[in-house]
């Protein structure tokens, strides 16, 4: 065997998370604060998401701004679908499989 493999501890790296996301609308504590999908647990699907991307984006890289809210599912269902269609506008509905 010409690999020798052993342990050492490394120092600590300081890094940014998000350790807390409440809704924009009513302040309720999502679930998981540290997923992309912060409303979810467990297997549940649950993805709220009221947000604009913008930018360039080469085969080498990209970078923009993301503009968005945080919206908890009930307010999704109860506030903005509703200030949307007031808008004018009506919702698709799709169902997914994967
Ligand atoms: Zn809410």
């Amino acid at each position: 065997m010409s690999r020798v493999v052993k342990t050492r501890i490394t120092k600590p790296k300081e890094e940014t998370y998000t350790a807390e996301v409440r809704c924009d609308l009513c302040g309720a504590l999502a679930t998981s604060p540290e997923s992309y999908y912060p409303w979810e647990k467990s297997y549940d699907v649950v993805r709220p998401e009221v947000r604009m991307q913008t930018g360039t984006n080469y085969p080498e890289g990209g970078s923009g701004e993301i503009i968005f809210f945080d919206i908890c599912p009930e307010c999704f269902a109860s506030k903005v679908i509703s200030a949307i269609r007031a808008l004018g506008a009506e919702p698709t509905v799709e169902d997914w499989d994967c």
